[in-house]
């Protein structure tokens, strides 16, 4: 039995057919197509792609089949009904009714009225997604709450998304459920034993609890297929409580759309409600149900929308899974299915590049395994046996399963699954979320969806009811089961429309201002203008959205005008020569923008001729047949004379936009190509079946005009269609030949097929000359189309002959048609051609030397014609309010008043029923009201703090369970209320529309109020006051997404130079002057305005409404970003020594209690407080001592905290007198601090102490405070601690305080002490013990009882107000996780100042300032963001909200314009509060020194092996799953990549890899000469062939006892086998032939296996079979590689003064003239090969080695030249050339000398550590404590305990800050790998300042290590910018002294002497510098790869 889903996925189970033989294939290959009417498209039927016509023509059935009966009589007294969905998920009988009810009212019934009660889903996606779409009255979160626990109260509640907890309506007519549950029998309650508790069960159960307790009239359920007898079972049960049911298997595609999905559809009915016949009634509705079944007519891709974006984001794979046995299932289908070995459609190549299909979407190509490429391969050579070539039919694969069951029916999708990947071959890229729920019956152009990823959305399409099934179960159950409604008494009508929203009272300001819209408006356009901007702006490649422009350069092919930009090009080639840059493009948006409003809004024809007109007719060849006349008759109807067209929209397409004019019946097109032209298109009556041929001629213009220079006056021609047949004659027209398609795509029976290069077409009669058909046609063969057969004519424009696909057609019906254009047409509408050629034509069965007779059919004839088209637009008469005041001042601030902001009125009478009918009336007026400035409110508004639309967010609560884990949750109450007014919030936008007998009136009205409101509460819900401004944009369009400008620091340049302080030993720099005064100025108070923004958006008005709620505030201090070394430390210091100069302590104190009035009560002190990092907090102290004088310091009274040991030793009295407390950050995350300050609270600990709990906890703390102080100061010390237990023992009390704190005690549970030192108290309690060593610590500093209150110990920082706080480097505080209580500690500490410094603060986006600014006590925005976009600040920010939170997040979705705005607030913050200054240090001597290495032969293979590599991977690395454990264990368990797996493993990115690469050579133990690299390739064969060998005899053991069990010697080993001697799956000839050697050899050798059974055996057999395939795998790799090193050596050995001698190259083609041109390496099989060879491939994607079978692509090439090989140190023991090299410049530094190394990354501390132990070098290393070791480093100047060398990482926390001057050689071992240049700037600044820095008395050098031709040149000469060259010390280069005035890119150049230098690229520009630098040549030493695109395209 087989009742698993569709499309379960077997991996393990390979497919053997037992008759397949190897050899050729003896049965043709099956045609694909045997219709049978029940499984595929029915183009009999008419067709329907849409889901309203599909409800009518369903509805339609049902009033047939009784419904008409039901909605007459009984229904009426059921009305409305109530009905209720639980695990609701896209809504889809919802959707359904109202889908219902659209159908009746237009068959003039009345609608179904319906009372949707509530929706039930716990996915928070899909409960936003409910709520913006439907807004349920109730949206329950999770229905298994719904299980009543208690019988005895009968009122049951559950809790809503909101948060809130209400009862659970009770009477309910029809209750709907989905469900994805296999196995039901777990519902039987009786059956104990079951495993349940899977969702599924749990999900049943919950409803037939439901059920049982609220007995619905009628419950309709949809679920998987099951098995009969299940389904049985479950009737019982239903039955066991008083249900009547019935079930029916139904599948999507007999329901109308175009997808294969079977489920079960059940009814059951309450039969105590239905009374009497309630059997049949359950019978009934399953035959109904049939009755209503009607077959797909239309193909997926006619349901589509157009602008449903084509291409997706995905995100790049990064772990690609092991998939040995599908490759083995492939392999052999290849072999059995005789499909070759090619990949013609990826173009995957071994090593994991891909190059598919231009148009292909490639970021899907990129998230894919290449077992999904296998996949597509497979099945696009399968389709090619059949005879279709799936590029071009419109077949689906669902390539998350096996290419072997894929079915091949045309047009229909296999079943949605919320796992599945649908794609679509003509489309080459799989179908998105959104287009698949359009294929589940969802009214796509009516759904808002939000920010759901493409997961979330394949997600609800895979569980969504199709809802034209669900729609027929309503249909047949309303029309059965209506007896069981309850009766209503008729009131409460409402609709499943009419929403929740209050309707607003209407009011037209009395001085509104009159216009009236001139019909005489329509200017002439300037069409060279048109057609030039259009070409600007169209698209040019598939990977343009319908808003972007391409990222890189289009190509334009000077064959066939296709154009694809650089990314996509290449699959098919085509002959690029042309290139378009980008900056020569504008955007899409810009052109509708600009042209839009330019075009007429209405036109209409005149003189338009009937088809069948005399002066028509006459003279034709032929008299009009019926088909003619049909067509006239069709055309006629369509009214084109009296009809208007509206304008549409503006469709971007290929090379082509569009401009849609549409009327009743007709569209008209304007094309704007080269030419312009316009299209009149007849719509086909919807009642006509698909495959009519009057349907076929409409898709065809009827009228085309062509535009010179008035677009109102073309030349038209009208279509007649005069089908006419002629025979052509066609022959080759020369012996020219070329590989036919079939024989491209390597199959094996098709080897010798050929097309002919050039055509002759001629006429038999020469009739058909006018046609343009005759003449000379050569193949494009590069140019793709079908089967790559695409001819071309010379002709203006050219003409092509090529195969035209019907995409859901038979291949063999395909036909040759000649036309001017060759690009894809979208289904549906069809190419206008000039001709057809009989479909039994084919170019490869043309034999030379014959002519043949091939009919060529010609749909019909163009005829000139004397149409007219007019500008059509009447005089339009609009008001609208004169000035913005006047609106404010007509709301007055009243939520139930909307205003009017535009009135029109005409009078012609419209259509109001929808607003595209009437839009075009607006399309000038609605750009009139605009108020785009800020305008202000009348002050009439109201001032309500918080209006019923618009309360405050419900408070948080929290729970902690058991394991002290804190989660939060919105307080229950508030949250209902909350929920009310978010539904019953007015609309801001209403559109009204009537005609009456004067005309038309339509009025747009805005409700301004309610925006004020909300974006008022928002402010008000932090801040005290508030002012709100509104403005309204009329021209809004959503534009492409453009990143915002980079945000940027100023620096103090401009401000005045401080005269201040006076009493420093140090005086400080001009530009530390400036910051001073700068700093000074902040602290006297910087206003900052925060705010926030509602806005609103009427998309298709193009209207945005927005009000801003504002409130300004003062901040005193800023951030210091200054550059390292600029000192940030003294200016500090400077500012509080400043401070001091001119005020003692009380005089601050007393200006600061001033400030502090009406704040909460803390103690004033007049300190600064400076929090630091704990390596630097020492430093800080001794700054202060350095730089002030003694007396001065003195002052000071520092105090210095550590450790919380030393702040145990201080009192509140130390804290009042000193005047500086430094802190380290260790301090306040101390478990000890935190528990003293929940004594001092009286709290209990908080039950976490990161994230969002612990804050909430921090809050609680922080605000008890003053009142814990208060009674401190009143009581004394012993009292306070008395009453400590007492207000806490009272704070346990309330239940209150549990929900709002998150503390360490679990609630309900026993209560937990923390405090023994009063045991009695807590003594019943589980007491967690405290370590009584820090009691009994304690004890000894507590003072005695009666002392000064001031006595007080362990002064806890927040009991205090201090003067000033200071951070530093605060970026590493929320950078890392463990730092998180001294972050949230920081934003929390009270002060009048704040400063925060930092040299390197993030700055991404707006929540990277947000963050800053929290700092500074203020947040200056709300947080949302874009969650699949998002930095990790915000990811962490994400994972800390509440589902309501989450919920609420994903219903509101804000414009780019809103964001846009937002960053610009952020900048504009930084202005005011943030400066960066550089250092200036002239005075220290530095030196900076190039290390320019050429690394040793064998280490440069290995590099350029792993460069190579990840080229071929387009530098993104895919990090392969640790391979699953195998039972042999054996070392195989082999990835294809082992070589470069090494390499790979500890790096993030490619760039990483290389840089390790280049940095270290260690093959094995130090040996490291090309000979021993060779050598250990070869072992590495070795090692392989002997495990290939040994797996092989363990298999035949395996084997051996198989076959004495049982018969069955078919396996999978049997396959492998067979591939194996057939030389296949390898790829490459060398390995297959050992392979099948080591086969022979093995044959009847076995080792005994152990195993016992047969399954056992049968299984080990797999994973053995497994392993040899993969290990042969490997061996091929091993023996590629090993031929890639073979081949340079050989090379090498060539080389004779630097010469190659050609008649020692071996060219791996066997029919090499020996030339002596340039040798070519294909990396990728290690083949070589001269120029002269590669040239002349016949097919220019393979090696010129015969057996060898990699697909070559050019960046497999590489010119052998190029690498740089010399003769050079071929035996050699070292690390590599540069670790060697640092040691020597190591050892040469002078022994007094200290040096940092800074490492790229954490891997290569422990290489460098080997490296110096080698050498011994004495060395520091990040493993010991840091503080010590720094300590240590500077200090120890014992000449023999002396480090010579600290080593630290790049860009890493300990290298920041801390002052080590005592070391003077900084060496970088590679360059910096930053994501930003400004990235790499801060950090290396960051590094040098170590050293380079005030206090450095040596002189400082400073060294780059690059090694020629990697990474690290490219890295160099692209980041490290200079105004100056540097050079190799000593070197004798004479580098201009000249600085330039502004850094540039540098470039590393060698002169004729052989130095090298770095120079800035503006030098090279000169000649003279050339000249003195003696650089002539122009050589490059980077690397020959190209970075990532995060690289590539990061460029200010
Ligand atoms: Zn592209
Ligand atoms: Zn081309
Ligand atoms: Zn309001
Ligand atoms: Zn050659
Ligand atoms: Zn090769």
């Amino acid at each position: 039995m087989s009742f698993a889903d569709e499309n379960d996925l077997d991996e393990a189970d390979i497919v053997i057919s037992p008759g397949a033989k190897l050899g050729k294939r003896t049965k043709p290959a099956k045609p694909a197509t045997k219709q049978s009417d029940d499984k595929f498209i029915d183009l009999n039927l008419p067709p329907i792609s849409n889901i309203g016509d599909l409800f009518v023509v369903l509805v339609d059935k049902a009033l047939e089949l009784g419904l008409e009966n039901v909605l007459t009589n009984t229904m009426k007294a059921a009305f409305p009904l109530n009905v209720a969905t639980i695990f609701s998920g896209t809504e889809a009988p919802l959707i359904a009714l109202q889908q219902i009810s659209n159908a009746l009212e237009k068959r003039g019934m009345p609608p179904i009225q319906v009372n949707h009660l509530f929706s039930t889903e716990i996915d928070p996606v899909k409960q936003g997604y409910i709520e913006r779409n439907f807004h349920p009255k109730l949206l329950f979160r999770d229905a298994r709450d719904f299980i009543p626990r208690d019988s005895k109260t009968h009122k049951i509640t559950a809790t809503t998304a909101y948060g809130a907890v209400v009862e659970i309506p009770r009477v309910i007519d029809i209750l709907i459920a989905g469900f994805v549950c296999k196995d039901l029998s777990s519902l039987n309650t009786n059956k104990k034993t079951l495993k349940d508790g899977g969702e599924s069960s749990d999900t049943w159960k919950a409803l037939y609890s439901f059920v049982k307790e609220f007995r619905p009239s009628v419950v309709l359920v949809e679920n998987v297929k099951s098995n009969k007898t299940t389904w049985i079972e479950v009737t019982q049960l239903w039955e066991d409580i008083g249900y009547e049911c019935s079930w029916h298997i139904c599948d999507s595609k007999n329901y109308g759309l175009p997808q294969t999905r079977q489920r079960m559809y059940m009814v059951a009915i309450n039969k105590e409600l239905y009374g009497k016949g309630v059997k049949k009634a359950a019978d009934d509705w399953q035959t109904t149900m049939m009755a209503l079944a009607r077959q797909c007519s239309s193909p997926f891709e006619a349901w589509l929308p157009e602008d449903l974006s084509r291409q997706h984001d995905y995100a790049n794979l990064i772990s690609e899974t092991d998939w040995v046995l599908c490759k083995l299932r492939y392999e052999r289908m290849r072999l059995v299915d005789r499909l070759g070995m090619k990949h013609p459609v990826s173009q995957y190549n071994e090593n994991g590049s891909v190059c598919p299909p231009d148009f292909a979407n490639r970021k899907f190509y990129l998230s894919q395994s290449s077992r999904v490429y296998d996949c597509i391969d497979v099945a696009q050579l399968l389709g090619a046996l059949a005879g279709r070539d799936s590029l071009y039919k419109m077949a689906v694969w669902d390539v998350s399963q096996n290419a072997d069951r894929f079915k091949t029916r045309l047009g229909i999708l296999p079943a949605i699954t919320p796992n599945g990947c649908d794609f679509v071959s003509n489309q080459q890229t799989a179908l998105t979320g959104s287009q698949l729920l359009v294929l589940q019956g969802m009214p796509f152009d009516k759904l808002l969806l939000a920010n759901e990823t493409p997961k979330e959305l394949q997600d609800l399409a895979g569980n969504a009811m199709s809802t034209p099934v669900i729609g027929a179960s309503l249909l047949s159950a309303l029309i059965h089961c209506s007896k069981a409604f309850h009766k209503k008494a008729g009131k409460g009508v409402s609709s499943c429309h009419t929403s929740l929203v209050q309707r607003a009272k209407l009011v037209t300001p009395k001085l509104m201002k009159h216009e009236t819209l001139k019909s005489s408006g329509f200017i002439k356009l300037d069409m060279k203008k048109l057609v030039q901007d259009a070409k600007s702006s169209t698209q040019l490649c598939a990977c343009e959205d319908l808003k972007d422009i391409s990222k890189s350069p289009v190509q334009v092919c000077k064959e066939c005008g296709h154009t694809a930009c650089s990314d996509c090009s290449g699959n098919p080639l085509h002959v690029y020569d042309e290139t378009i840059p980008r900056n020569t493009r504008c955007p899409p948006t810009d052109f509708i923008q600009n042209w839009r409003p330019q075009f007429p809004a209405r036109l209409t024809f005149n003189n338009f001729p009937s088809l069948l007109e005399e002066q028509i007719v006459t003279g034709r060849d032929r008299t009009p047949d019926e088909h003619w006349r049909k067509f006239a008759q069709r055309v006629a109807e369509a009214n084109l004379n009296s009809e208007h067209f509206s304008i549409s929209k503006f469709v971007r397409l290929d090379n082509l936009w569009k401009v849609i004019y549409v009327s009743a019946k007709a569209t008209l097109e304007l094309h704007i190509e080269k030419e312009v032209e316009w299209r009149l298109f007849v719509r086909c009556p919807m009642a006509l079946p698909g495959n009519n041929p009057i349907r076929k001629s409409l898709e065809q213009p009827v009228a085309r005009g062509f535009v010179e220079d008035s677009l109102l006056e073309p030349k038209w021609e009208l279509f007649l269609p005069e089908i006419q047949t002629y025979p052509l004659l066609i022959s080759a027209s020369s012996s020219e030949k070329t590989s036919s398609w079939r024989n491209r795509l390597g199959l094996p029976d098709f080897r010798n097929e050929t097309v002919p290069n050039h055509l002759d077409v001629k006429s038999s009669k020469g009739q058909t000359a006018e046609h343009g058909l005759v003449g000379q046609y050569t193949l494009l063969p590069d140019c793709g189309t079908a089967m790559c057969s695409l001819y071309k004519k010379s002709s203006e424009p050219p003409t092509y002959l090529f195969l035209d696909c019907d995409p859901i057609g038979h291949g063999d019906l395909d036909s040759f048609v000649f036309s001017h254009d060759v690009r894809r047409v979208p289904y549906g509408s069809s190419r206008v051609s000039l001709a057809r050629l009989d479909c039994s034509w084919r170019p490869w069965a043309i034999e030379s030397n014959s002519e043949s007779r091939v009919n060529a059919t010609i749909p019909g004839s163009w005829v000139a014609s004397d149409i007219h088209l007019n500008a059509d637009v009447p005089d339009i008469h609009i008001s609208l309010p004169p000035a913005g005041s006047i609106v404010s001042e007509s709301s007055r601030g009243d939520c139930s008043q909307m205003v009017t902001m535009l009135n029109v009125q005409l009078q012609e009478l419209l259509d109001t029923h929808e607003f595209s009918a009437y839009s075009w009336a607006l399309e000038k007026a609605k750009l009139l009201p605009s108020f785009p400035q800020w305008q202000e409110f009348h002050e009439t508004t109201c001032t309500t703090r918080n209006c019923e639309c618009a309360p405050p967010f419900p408070r948080i609560l929290w729970s902690v369970n058991e394991k002290f884990e804190a989660s939060a949750h919105e307080d229950r109450k508030p949250a209902a209320q909350f929920e009310r007014a978010v539904k019953t919030r007015p609309n801001v936008f209403v559109i009204n529309a009537s005609a009456n007998s004067k005309g038309t009136e339509i009025n747009v009205a805005a409700n301004v109020s309610v925006l004020q409101h909300c974006a008022r509460s928002r402010i008000l819900g932090r801040f005290n006051s508030c002012s709100e401004m509104w403005r309204l944009v009329t021209d809004h369009v959503e534009p492409a997404f453009k990143k915002f400008p980079k945000l940027h620091l100023r620096s103090n340049s401009t401000d005045t130079p401080h005269r201040g302080p006076r009493r420093m030993k140090l005086e400080l720099t001009e530009t530390q002057k400036k910051s001073l005064t700068w700093m000074e100025k902040q602290e006297f108070g910087i206003p900052l305005t925060v705010e926030e923004i509602e806005e609103e958006i009427h998309a298709e008005l193009g209207w945005r409404l927005e009000v801003r709620a504002s409130t300004t505030i003062t901040l005193r201090g800023g951030v210091l970003a200054d550059l390292p070394s600029f000192g940030k430390t003294v200016t500090t210091i400077a500012l509080i020594q400043n401070e001091i100069e001119k005020k003692d302590s009380s005089a601050i104190l007393e200006e600061n209690v001033k400030l502090s009035s009406g704040l909460p009560d803390l103690i004033d002190v007049a300190a600064t407080l400076i929090v630091c990092p704990d390596h630097i907090a020492k430093q800080w102290a001794e700054e202060f001592e350095r730089f002030l004088d003694e007396d001065q310091y003195e002052q000071y009274k520092v105090l210095l905290i550590m450790k919380h040991g030393d702040l145990e030793r201080l009192t509140i009295k130390d804290m009042q007198h000193a005047r500086l407390v430094i802190v380290s950050w260790k301090v306040l995350a101390h478990a000890s601090y935190i528990s003293d300050l929940a004594q001092f609270a009286a709290l209990p600990e908080p039950a976490a102490t990161k994230g969002r709990a612990y804050d909430a906890w921090l809050d609680y703390a922080v605000e008890v405070v003053p009142a814990r102080l208060k009674e401190l100061r009143d009581t004394g010390v012993a009292e306070f601690k008395k009453n400590t237990v007492d207000t806490l023992e009272m704070r346990l009390q309330e239940a209150d305080f549990q929900a709002v704190v998150p503390i360490k005690i679990g609630h309900g549970s026993a209560y937990q002490t923390y405090d023994p030192a009063n045991p009695t108290s807590y003594g019943k309690r589980t007491a967690k013990p405290i370590p009584r060593a820090k009691y009994n610590q304690k004890a000894r500093t507590q003072p005695t009882a009666s002392a000064d209150w001031t006595l007080f110990p362990t002064p806890l920082l927040q009991l205090f107000r201090f003067n000033r706080v200071v951070v530093d480097e605060y970026h590493y505080l929320y950078a890392e996780l463990d730092h998180y209580p001294t972050y949230a500690a920081v934003k929390k500490i009270n002060a009048h100042k704040r400063w925060v410094l930092s040299g390197t603060p993030a700055l991404n986006n707006f929540s990277d300032v947000n963050q800053i600014a929290t700092l500074l006590g203020v947040k200056i925005g709300r947080d949302v963001w874009d969650s699949s976009n998002s930095t990790p600040l915000e990811k962490r920010l994400a994972s800390d909200q509440t589902a309501v939170e989450k919920f609420m997040s994903r219903t509101q979705i804000m414009s780019y314009q809103w964001h846009e705005a937002r960053h610009m607030k952020a900048q504009s913050f930084l202005d005011s509060f943030v400066r960066q200054n550089a250092p200036s240090l002239e005075h220290i001597d530095c030196t900076e020194v190039l290390r320019a290495v050429e690394l040793g032969i064998a280490h440069k293979i290995v590099y350029l092996e792993l460069s190579q590599h990840l080229t071929s991977l387009r530098m993104q690395i895919k990090k392969q799953k640790a391979a699953k454990k195998s039972k042999t264990k054996s070392k195989s368990a082999s990835h294809r990549d082992t070589r470069f797996e090494m390499s790979l493993r500890n790096s993030e990115t490619a760039e990483e890899a290389l840089i390790t690469s280049a940095l270290e050579f260690i093959i094995e133990a130090g040996d490291s000469g090309l000979a021993a690299l060779t050598e250990i390739r070869r072992e590495q064969i070795e090692e392989t062939k002997v495990e290939i060998f040994k797996l092989m005899k363990q298999a035949n053991g395996v084997q051996a006892f198989l076959s004495t069990k049982s018969k069955t010697g078919e396996g999978i080993y049997s396959v492998l086998k067979e591939l194996l001697n057939a030389k296949r799956g390898l790829g490459d000839g060398d390995s297959a032939l050992a392979v099948s050697k080591l086969l022979r050899e093995a044959k009847g050798r076995q080792t005994v296996s152990t195993v016992r059974t047969e399954a056992e055996a049968t299984a080990h057999l797999k994973i053995l079979s497994e392993e040899i395939f993969s290990a042969s795998q490997e061996l091929t790799t091993r023996m590629r590689s090993y031929r890639f090193i073979e081949s340079i050596q050989r090379y090498l050995s060539t080389l004779s003064d630097g010469q190659a001698n050609p008649e020692e190259i071996i060219c791996s083609s066997p029919t090499c003239p020996k030339s002596t041109s340039p040798m070519v390496l294909i990396d990728n099989c290690g083949h070589m090969v001269c120029k002269v060879c590669l040239s002349k491939r016949g097919d220019k994607e393979s090696c010129v080695h015969k057996g060898c079978d990699v697909p070559v692509q050019a960046n497999n090439l590489i010119t052998i030249s190029d690498i740089g090989l010399r003769m050079n140190d071929m035996n050699e023991k070292s690390f590599g050339k540069k670790l060697d090299d640092v040691c020597k410049l190591i050892n040469d530094i002078p022994d007094e000398d200290q040096c940092i190394v800074f490492v790229p990354n954490e891997a290569a501390v422990t290489t460098l550590e080997d490296v110096f132990v080698h050498h011994r070098i004495s060395h520091h290393h990040k493993s010991a404590l840091l503080a010590e070791t720094i300590h240590d480093f500077q200090n120890n100047k014992n000449s023999k305990k002396m480090k010579k060398v600290l080593i630290l990482t790049l860009g890493g926390v300990e290298a920041s800050g801390v002052n080590l001057t005592n070391a003077n050689h900084i060496i970088f071992l590679s360059p910096h790998l930053a994501e930003s240049q400004y990235e790499y700037d801060s950090q290396m600044a960051q590094a040098v300042a170590r050293s380079r820095r005030f206090g450095q008395e040596k002189k400082v050098f400073i060294y780059h290590f690059a090694a020629l031709r990697t990474i690290d040149v490219d890295i160099l000469e692209k980041r490290h910018r200079r105004v100056d060259g540097i050079q190799e010390m000593g070197s004798p280069i004479q580098l201009p002294g000249d600085i330039l005035s502004q850094r540039f890119k540098t470039k590393l150049v060698r002169n004729a002497r052989g130095h090298m230098a770095l120079v800035p690229i503006a030098w090279l520009a000169d000649d003279a510098k050339r000249a003195a630098m003696d650089v002539q040549e122009n050589m490059s030493f980077t690397s020959l790869i190209s970075f990532s695109d995060r690289y590539e395209y990061d460029d200010e």
